[in-house]
């Protein structure tokens, strides 16, 4: 098909070509003496997205190894860890605890919203010994587009009086909503490179605190690879104990300055404007947004269900054949029943309206039920027509 595919899955996202030049390089030796100038800049520069003074740790691995990572560091053989059932990442979470061999508690949820802090510090409170080590939060969970109050979560941590260390996985967050590593406590962060971040995947990241640190000399899981103390040496001199995927390297020092360059709090506010735009368009349609909490509407993706009796998986068939489009699928319980829209990444109104175009010709192809003009409500979201509107009738 001509014309570039348009990939809005929520991750991996579209990688922008600066991002690409960057990588287009030789591969340089990972023991000589420039490439310690490189692993410096981007573990400093990841300092300053995830917002920390602290240790940051870089992995070749997916996503699924810095979240084992978080847990083997800091954890012993049988260690309790409260989790939250946000949705199909904090359960995919939970079984990789069980099968390291820690035990979570899930509190349960409904995928409609995100952790509910009261219930995290209601269970912490009842914690008299101090059982639980660990809170697990997933701060944007990518299979609803429902975005946990992280700040909240710490602040039942702290007023339970409980020690447990927090940890966030960012995965679908870090660089594209608003996220504070150090200002909110939080002991370990678990990023991936392949969403907010604009890059393919392969990288994976923990941000570490003191607390998480000082965890790590007692926990007995056992660790190698994700041994953060096996990282600190080289890490000094920004080298790495094993083979670094230096190209994604080249590729995240790149990214990492377009951040900076756009300003992080423009980069939050791109990402909220266009998930509202988004839930316009989906109102417009007639139809529902997973995440049924307007506190934790995610700036990063909006799930959508399909009416009853209807499939999902067809129409985003109908949509890739006719319009070379990818969206997400459901995942487990919302298979077939959801679409998602990824509005994360390097990503800007027109290319929001190129999907929301696609997702409205698509749902015309396919014969699902729907009410017209749902791009033309995110149009008029996104300049700013429709708080004229709002207005002018408040004014009547
Ligand atoms: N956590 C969240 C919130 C995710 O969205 C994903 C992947 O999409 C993961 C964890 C797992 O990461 P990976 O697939 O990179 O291993």
């Amino acid at each position: 098909m001509p014309g570039r595919h348009f990939l809005q899955i929520p991750g991996p996202t579209n990688v922008p070509d600066r991002v690409l030049r960057a990588m287009d390089l030789p591969t340089m030796d990972h023991r000589g003496p420039k490439f310690g100038e490189l692993g410096q800049r981007v573990l400093e520069g990841m300092r300053s997205v995830f917002k920390t003074e602290g240790r940051v740790v870089i992995y070749p691995a997916s996503g699924t190894g810095a979240w084992e990572a978080a847990l083997v560091n800091t954890l012993s053989p049988g260690d309790r860890v409260l989790m939250f059932e946000t949705g199909h990442f904090a359960t995919l979470w939970k079984g990789l605890a069980e099968r390291i061999g820690v035990v979570p508690e899930f509190i349960a949820g409904d995928w409609r919203s995100g952790a509910d802090p009261a219930a995290i510090g209601a269970r912490l409170a009842e914690d008299k010994t101090h059982e639980i080590k660990a809170v697990c939060v997933v701060h944007n969970e990518t299979s609803t587009g429902c975005t946990s109050r992280i700040d909240e979560v710490r602040k039942a941590i702290d007023e339970a009086g409980h020690p447990a260390l927090l940890m966030v996985d960012t995965i679908s967050s870090l660089a594209s909503i608003d996220y504070r590593h150090d200002e909110w406590g939080v002991d370990v962060t678990v990023a991936g490179s392949q969403k907010g971040l604009m890059l393919p995947p392969g990288l994976s990241f923990n941000a570490v605190s003191e607390k998480a640190l000082a965890a790590s000399k007692t926990a007995k899981l056992p660790r190698s690879y994700w041994s953060w103390d096996e990282m600190e040496g080289p890490n000094g001199t920004g080298f790495f104990p094993y083979t670094p995927a230096t190209n994604l390297l080249y590729g995240l020092a790149e990214a990492v300055d377009m951040l900076h360059e756009e300003g992080l709090d423009n980069v939050f506010a791109r990402h909220q404007r266009h998930g509202r735009a988004a839930r316009k368009a989906v109102a417009a349609w007639g139809l529902e947004t997973v995440c049924a909490n307007p506190e934790h509407y995610s700036g990063s993706l909006t799930a959508v269900f399909v009416p009853e009796g209807h499939s999902a998986d067809n129409f985003r068939k109908v949509t890739l054949e006719n319009f070379n489009m990818s969206l997400g699928n459901g995942l487990a319980k919302l298979a077939d029943r959801v679409f998602r829209i990824g509005h994360l990444g390097d990503f800007n109104d027109l290319m929001l309206m190129g999907t929301l175009s696609g997702v409205e010709m698509g749902m015309e192809l396919a014969g699902l039920p729907y009410r017209r003009g749902g791009a033309q409500a995110a149009l008029d979201s996104l300049t700013g027509r429709e708080q004229v509107q709002a207005a002018g009738e408040a004014a009547e």
